[in-house]
C-alpha cells in the first residue's frame, strides 16, 4: 500500500484525494491547506490528516479551531509520492523542494511541460511514466482530446486534426473570474496551447487548435475535424467510442443536447460532487464528410483528469504495468 500526499486541497486536490482513497493499492496519508477555510475543515471531517503548507500560518488554524497533524515538512517523511494540485506555476517551484526531500511528484496541467519535463495521459503514454520521478498529468482539455483521438488514431490512423475549443470562463466556485458578457478569443492567436499540449503525450499527432472563452462554468466544449488515413463507417466510430473507457455518448434527441443537460444527467447519476469523469461526445455530431471525421464533445473540467492522476501514480510507483488494467482498476474503484 503506497502512501500519497496531496499538496493543495482545492478543486482538483480534493477530488484526487477521494479517488486515491477508494483504491486498494494506495492511500492518502495527508493533505495540505494554506488557509483555514471550510475546505480545510471538511478535509479534517473526512478523516484526512491535515498539514499546513504555509507553516507561518499555524496560528490562524489554531484560532479557527481546525485540528492539524503538522506542517508540510512533517508530511514529506510519510509519503512515497506527492500529488501537487496547487495553482499553476507553483507546482514547478514545489518540484525543487520535492527533489530536496526525495519524494516523487505528480503535477497538473497548469504547469508548463518544459518545467516538469514529462507529461502523462493514461491512454496515450502510460508506459513512459514507468518508475518516473516527476510527471505532469495534462490539462482537462488535453485529456479530453486524447481520450477520443487516441482510439480513433488506433482504429484508422489520423493525418491531421483541427479543433475549436470553447472554454468555460471559470469553475463554478471561482467568483473572481469572467467573462460575464463576452466571447473572448483566448488566445486571439493560433494555435492555442492545447494542440502542442496534446503532442506532449501523443508525440507525432498533427494537431492545431484555436480557443475561445465563453461565459459558462459547467464544461468546456470541443469541435473536432479529423483527417483520417483510412475511412471507417460512421457506425464503426460510434461503436469505438461507445466501447472506449472514460468516454460516454450523449444524444441530443434524448434531451442531452447541451452542456447544461449533460451536467443535469451527471447530477442525476448521484456521483460525489456530481462529477462527470467521462468525456461526453454527442452521438449525432459524429459524421464523416469527404474522408474527414467531425464530432463534438464536452469536458467536465473539474473532474476528467482525476482518474488519470490515479493511473499516473500507479505507473510512477510501478504498481501496474498494463495501462488498460490500471484504467479498469481505477474505474471500478471510482464507479466509472
Ligand atoms: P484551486 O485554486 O481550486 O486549488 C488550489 C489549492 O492550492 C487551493 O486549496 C489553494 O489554497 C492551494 N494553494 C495555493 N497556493 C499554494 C501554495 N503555495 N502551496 C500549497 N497550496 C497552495 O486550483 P485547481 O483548479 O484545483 O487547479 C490546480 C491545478 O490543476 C492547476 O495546475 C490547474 O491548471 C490544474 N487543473 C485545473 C482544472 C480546473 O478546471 N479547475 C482542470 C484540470 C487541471
Amino acid at each position: 500500500m503506497k502512501s500519497i500526499g496531496i499538496n493543495g486541497y482545492g478543486t482538483i486536490g480534493k477530488r484526487v484525494a477521494d479517488a486515491v482513497s477508494c483504491q486498494d493499492d494506495m492511500k492518502i496519508v495527508g493533505v495540505t491547506k494554506r488557509t483555514p477555510d471550510f475546505e480545510a475543515q471538511m478535509a479534517v471531517d473526512k478523516g484526512y490528516p491535515l498539514y499546513i503548507s504555509a507553516p507561518e500560518r499555524e496560528g490562524q488554524f489554531e484560532e479557527a479551531g481546525i485540528k492539524v497533524a503538522g506542517t508540510i515538512d512533517d508530511l514529506y517523511d510519510l509519503i512515497d509520492l506527492m500529488v501537487d494540485c496547487t495553482p499553476e506555476g507553483i507546482g514547478a517551484k514545489n518540484m525543487e523542494v520535492y527533489k530536496e526531500k526525495g519524494v516523487k511528484g505528480i503535477f497538473q496541467g497548469g504547469e508548463k511541460q518544459d518545467a516538469i519535463g514529462h507529461s502523462f495521459n493514461s491512454f496515450a503514454n502510460f508506459q513512459d511514466a514507468w518508475g518516473a520521478d516527476y510527471v505532469r498529468v495534462v490539462s482537462c482539455n488535453t485529456t479530453g482530446l486524447c481520450r477520443t483521438l487516441k482510439p480513433i488514431d488506433d482504429l484508422c490512423g489520423i493525418k491531421k486534426v483541427r479543433a475549436v475549443m470553447v472554454r468555460r470562463g471559470a469553475d463554478p466556485g471561482q467568483i473572481k473570474k469572467g467573462p460575464i458578457n463576452a466571447i473572448v478569443p483566448n488566445p486571439p492567436t493560433v494555435p492555442s496551447h492545447h494542440g502542442p499540449d496534446v503532442q506532449t503525450v501523443m508525440y507525432d499527432l498533427n494537431i492545431t487548435t484555436m480557443a475561445l472563452l465563453v461565459p459558462t462554468t459547467l464544461m468546456h466544449q470541443h469541435n473536432l475535424m479529423v483527417e483520417l488515413e483510412s475511412v471507417p463507417a460512421v457506425d464503426d466510430v460510434i461503436d469505438l467510442l461507445e466501447a472506449t473507457p472514460r468516454v460516454m455518448l450523449f444524444e441530443a434527441n434524448k434531451g442531452a443536447g447541451s452542456t447544461a443537460e449533460v451536467m443535469e444527467f451527471a447530477r442525476d447519476m448521484g456521483r460525489p460532487r456530481s462529477d462527470l469523469f467521462e468525456i461526453a461526445v454527442w452521438k449525432e455530431s459524429i459524421n464523416i464528410t469527404e474522408g474527414e471525421l467531425f464530432y463534438m464533445q464536452a469536458i467536465h473540467q473539474e473532474s476528467d483528469v482525476v482518474p488519470e492522476n490515479v493511473d499516473c501514480i500507479r505507473a510512477m510507483l510501478e504498481l501496474e504495468e498494463d495501462a488498460q488494467k490500471s484504467i479498469a482498476k481505477t474505474n471500478q474503484a471510482m464507479g466509472i
